[in-house]
């Protein structure tokens, strides 16, 4: 299989890397404290790749987490350097959350702010941007794995 125009995210010390088709799932802007402990940063700007979108090359070291969801997530960073590059996310159908500012030569956009409850008091929000104190609903969630099963079986 080969994806037409990738894009490609890499560690610090391009060890570890991953190439995906351009289209995203969907991207937001995490402000929740796994991502923060993960990242390092205040807050996490992700776009993510449905399952078949995206290939992983290099050796990762994982850290699997609950996630508020209570679904589960994988958070995969280089054996080597040790920076953070991408998580696979249950609650968004095990897509690749890819850290934004990773990705090469890619605009963020994101669609929504999540779990805004456990965001630093420093951080300021767009006035209009969509924001969730937790994950979004249920039912976004739902709708997403609907979408990435639909993905999946035309991969
Ligand atoms: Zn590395
Ligand atoms: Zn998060």
């Amino acid at each position: 299989m080969k994806f037409s125009q990738p894009v490609h995210a890499r560690c610090e010390c391009g060890q570890l890397w991953l190439e995906a088709k351009s289209r995203t799932l969907l991207q937001l802007v995490c402000h929740c404290t796994d991502c923060r402990e993960a990242t390092g940063q205040p807050f996490t700007e992700v776009a993510f790749f449905a399952p078949g979108s995206y290939r992983v090359h290099g050796e990762s070291q994982t850290e699997q987490m609950a996630g508020g969801t209570g679904l589960g997530k994988v958070y995969h960073s280089c054996a080597e350097c040790g920076s953070p590059l991408y998580a696979t996310v249950n609650a968004v159908g095990g897509s690749a959350g890819v850290i934004a500012s990773r990705l090469e030569s890619f605009k963020f956009r994101p669609a929504l702010h999540v779990w805004t409850s456990e965001k630093l008091s420093e951080t300021k929000l767009p006035l209009f941007a969509i924001k969730f104190s937790e994950a979004p609903p249920n039912a976004a969630g739902t709708a997403l794995r609907a979408v990435v099963k639909r993905l999946k079986k035309r991969a």
